[in-house]
């Protein structure tokens, strides 16, 4: 069924996408985290490709989609959990 399924943008690449397409991040208990169970709060969402975290790591796009501050490490820590 075409167009049944949520549509979000990627915080990267800015292209709005089927949801299942994407990664989520989330803030849970004021920390950062890949794929939460939980739906609750704030989240951002990225495509599972390199190109689009290292876009959004530039323009800082998850920081301000979801207001918390995010380190390197935590980043690279994100980012090795997805992409390898
Ligand atoms: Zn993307």
């Amino acid at each position: 069924m075409l167009g049944s399924e949520p549509r979000r943008t990627c915080v990267g690449c800015r292209q709005v996408k089927p949801r299942s397409e994407l990664r989520r991040l989330a803030v849970v208990d004021g920390k950062l985290v890949l794929n939460p169970r939980r739906i609750a709060g704030r989240s951002a969402y990225l495509c599972p490709t390199p190109a689009c975290w290292t876009l959004a790591e530039k323009r800082r796009a998850v920081e301000r989609a979801l207001a918390v501050p995010i380190t390197t490490e935590d980043w690279d820590q994100l980012r090795q959990g997805i992409l390898s």
